[in-house]
């Protein structure tokens, strides 16, 4: 490919020089190229009416032909022009989300070529909200269709950095506009069915329509991952968001997740690799070794989503051999931060739910009530945790002891039906974290079973066995503190 001349510029998005962005808009008019920022990451833009400036954008990424562009508008004028008819859900969504981080389909109108469809009779048509956006869309007096400006593969741009590395001498202009909002790509919704459809996950989440229509469905292809399913956006079927090195995504539990992307990156190191990791705030501290990075805070999905691109980036420049990244929530913006690590990784662990034991002595008053309580806590916070618990030295079939279930009753709390059992090696292996009630009981485990330091952990709770019913009422409040605690930090 020859190698264009790229000028790059600087425009304040708070304060835009309109001469530079005037000039901009007559490389775009005369069928020229231009990366401008959006709010979700920057654009490679060329005139969508033109099909010889919209061959740039391919040849520029790199991109296969079977890849459609998404055409940005600054008006609802300027759609009818696009499209054979805008429907009435259509207008709902674009009233509440125009402009912003969602792309609709249409039904395409002759004037959009099949270059930038791909050869669909669909369009996508998005309205982004950045003031140079806008602008230039504006100032170019044409609708511009621009995918996200990085070589086919690699993680979106979301710094006018991360362009020039990927663009620099692929297109007339680069428009430095500061880093992007939001940071990963556009919602792409399906309108033209009855109930709308997620196509790719974004900005604008599958929540957020069902609120507006009471319902919204994925397309099957995004939450199954099998690969006979044809999804409806023809981008979601490459491997895409990519960093030189390997990924691979370890779902599941965080707790098992920090362990074994520990005990992995022990092993890789010793086979001589250099191994990243993509940690969260929560975490960051726990690994002791690899380069880790920190991409955004779990209570705060939104940090998350702005930070991933630019750690997946990164990695390439620190040269990581091999890259063990955490997973995500997947509710509301987790849906699409989880729909571009699947994407990136090459590989993934699936490490299944966490399995909690509680242990006391003779499994009637403290673990049985700690059961009960973390049960109770997770049920109403939809958490999937296994909890079960056990005695040093219990009898077998014994019930919890009578005020032990009259505390738990007054927090609605049901243990009449708790059977108590001696702690055995099997009940022992099947957990991924014991919690005994104190430091006499953790000790007396780790003297007879083997295999359990790196998952006991203890508690200071007194016995109340043989005490009042205000004994085990304050018990019972020492052991919901002590869980609140764990669950807060998310990880132990
Ligand atoms: P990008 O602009 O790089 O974020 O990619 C545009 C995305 O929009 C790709 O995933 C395309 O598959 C999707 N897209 C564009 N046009 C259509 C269409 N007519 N139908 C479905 N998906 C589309
Ligand atoms: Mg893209």
């Amino acid at each position: 490919m020859d190698i264009i001349n790229t000028k790059i510029v600087k425009i304040n998005p708070n304060n835009i020089d309109y001469e530079i962005l005037s000039e901009a808009a007559l490389i775009i008019q005369n069928g020229g190229t231009v990366i401008f920022p959006t709010e979700t990451v920057y654009g490679l833009g060329a005139n969508a009416l033109n099909e010889k400036a919209c061959d740039k954008i391919y040849k520029a990424k790199g991109r296969p032909g079977d890849n459609p562009l998404i055409v940005h508008i600054n008006s609802m004028e300027e759609l009818n022009d696009l499209v054979e008819e805008i429907p009435e859900n259509a207008k709902i969504l674009a009233d509440k989300f125009w402009p912003g981080p969602l792309t609709m389909i249409f039904h395409k109108r002759d004037i959009i070529s099949y270059k930038i469809t791909a050869g669909l009779e669909t369009v996508a048509v998005r309205m982004p909200e950045n003031k140079i956006a806008q602008e230039l869309i504006r100032l170019s007096k044409c609708p511009i269709a621009a995918p996200s400006a990085n070589t086919s593969g690699k993680p979106s741009p979301t710094s006018a950095e991360h362009v020039i590395e990927d663009m620099l001498g692929k297109v007339d202009m680069i428009i430095d506009g500061g880093s992007c909002e939001i940071g990963l790509e556009s919602s792409v919704i399906d309108i033209t069915s009855e109930i709308p459809t997620v196509l790719r996950p974004g900005g604008v989440t599958k929540e957020d329509i069902e609120k507006l229509f009471g319902k919204c469905d994925y397309d099957p292809a995004i939450i199954k991952s099998d690969e006979n399913i044809v999804p409806k956006s023809p981008g979601q079927k490459y491997r895409h968001y990519s960093p030189k090195a390997e990924l691979i995504l370890y779902k599941g539990d965080l707790h098992k997740t920090v362990k074994e992307i520990k005990k992995d990156c022990k092993r890789y190191i010793s086979e001589g690799k250099k191994v990243g990791i993509i940690a969260s705030e929560q975490t960051g501290n726990l690994y002791d070794e690899g380069i880790v990075k920190v991409v955004g805070d779990r209570n705060n999905p939104l940090t998350v989503a702005s930070g991933l691109f630019n750690v997946l980036r990164s990695f390439d420049s620190s040269e990581a051999d091999i890259i063990l990244s955490e997973a995500f929530d997947d509710k509301g913006i987790g849906k699409a931060i989880m729909n571009r690590l699947e994407k990136a990784s090459s590989k993934k662990i699936e490490l299944g739910k966490l399995r909690v034991l509680f242990v006391c002595t003779g499994n009637t008053c403290r673990s049985p009530m700690a059961e009960g309580i973390m049960k109770h806590i997770i049920d109403k916070r939809g958490l999937d945790i296994e909890i079960s618990s056990a005695g040093i030295s219990a009898v077998d079939g014994q019930s919890a002891s009578k005020n032990a279930v009259l505390a738990l009753k007054e927090m609605s709390i049901d243990i009449s039906s708790h059977k108590s059992r001696q702690v055995s090696k099997e009940i022992l292996d099947r957990a991924d974290l014991i919690l005994t009630m104190t430091s006499q009981h953790k000790e007396i485990l780790l003297r007879s079973f083997k295999g359990l330091e790196d998952k006991i952990y203890s508690f200071n709770i007194q016995d109340p066995y043989g005490g009042s019913y205000n004994v085990y009422k304050a018990c019972s409040e020492e052991i919901k503190n002590e869980i609140l605690k764990i669950l807060d930090r998310q990880i132990i």
